[in-house]
């Protein structure tokens, strides 16, 4: 057999795709009804009924409860329909030795460049600081920069990382995204790679932008040591994880003016903890995870096609390399 390609599978009867989620009735259904939709033909159940789970050789998971796969031995394929996959890579009962693939939605990058868009504008043209001068009851005019006169390094030139820096480039900034092996060229960006070209990198910015997938090696990025890279008065927008950022430094960070701003999208607890810091923090800019949610009309046909894919014994697309964490 063919590196890469898989055999087409006979199937003694009636295969079954789990949907596993922690979607609420209505989602459930509206999930359901779009990927039936897309997969005439398939059975498609919500819940385990313990006698048919031989019968489950896909699962199509959004935050399944940890243990939602286990002791499936005839699963084939586990398509995530959330990009991220570092909580699926931490329950132990997902089976690791099947092919795991996470989403990736043309939608969802162009959902994640309009945030990191409206962030970078906010933070360049000072609108953060115009909102705390509303609530303040302060008239206070600043000089203006053009887009150019600001420089944003994106970290992680991914799926996410390279729609958003070609988006920012194409809206002026001076740009320049960083990665773990050397990019592809992307228009209009300068690129760096590895951790040596980390702290310059982080010191030319003036807004940093993070992409990155939350690895073992990326965890806890933003302490104070690598925030101490940063060009004094730099802004952070962390788009990606909670977890790329100890809070406790960066909070500290803002209080110094090391860090002018931070824009969080992700946090460590989600929702955040009602008596956190973040939440009045005039320096911090808080959105409850939304920067680029899955549009299940685009996504219901990109799981289809992995499923398809995995029928017809082709190569799955978006699989993720477990040992590398993303
Ligand atoms: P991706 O396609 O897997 O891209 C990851 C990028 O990060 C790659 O360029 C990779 O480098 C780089 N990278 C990984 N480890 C690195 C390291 N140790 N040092 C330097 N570079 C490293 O990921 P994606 O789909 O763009 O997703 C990016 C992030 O967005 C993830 O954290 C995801 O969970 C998050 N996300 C957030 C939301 C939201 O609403 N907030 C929505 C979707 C996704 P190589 O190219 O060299 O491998």
């Amino acid at each position: 057999m063919r590196r890469g390609r898989r055999r087409p599978v006979r199937y003694a009867s009636r295969m079954t795709i789990l949907l596993a989620s922690d979607f609420d009735a209505g989602d459930r259904d509206r999930w359901l009804a779009l990927l039936r939709a897309a997969l005439p033909g398939e059975h498609l159940v919500h819940e385990r009924t313990g006698t048919d789970d031989g019968a489950i050789d896909v699962a199509i998971v959004a935050n399944p409860p940890p243990g939602a796969l286990a002791g499936l031995s005839g699963l084939r394929l586990v398509q995530s329909l959330w990009a991220g996959v570092d909580r699926l890579l931490a329950d132990p009962t997902v089976p690791a030795d099947v092919p795991l693939a996470r989403m990736v939605d043309p939608a969802m990058n162009t959902a994640m460049a309009e945030t990191a868009l409206w962030a970078v504008l906010h933070l360049h043209r000072d609108f953060v600081d115009y909102a705390g001068d509303q609530r303040a009851g302060r008239w206070r005019p600043r000089p203006q920069r053009r887009a150019d006169d600001v420089a944003v390094t994106v970290l992680g030139l991914g799926e996410m990382g390279c729609t958003v820096a070609r988006r920012l480039a194409d809206n002026g900034y001076r740009v320049t995204g960083w990665s773990r092996r050397p990019a592809a060229p992307v228009p209009g960006v300068a690129t760096r790679a590895g951790e040596a070209a980390l702290p310059a990198a982080l010191a030319e910015a003036d807004v940093v932008v993070n992409l990155l997938p939350l690895t073992a090696q990326t965890r806890g990025l933003f302490d104070a040591r690598r925030l101490a890279q940063l060009r004094r008065g730099a802004a952070l927008v962390n788009l990606a994880r909670g977890a790329h950022v100890v809070d406790a430094d960066l909070l500290e960070a803002l209080d110094r003016g090391q860090v002018r701003h931070a824009v969080l999208d992700v946090f460590h607890a989600e929702p955040l903890p009602p008596a956190h810091a973040y939440w009045s923090h005039p320096r911090v800019t808080m959105l409850p995870h939304v920067a680029a949610q899955t549009d299940p009309r685009s996504a219901a046909a990109v799981a289809a096609d992995n499923v398809r894919a995995l029928r017809a014994g082709q190569p799955l697309r978006h699989r993720v390399d477990r040992a590398r964490g993303y």
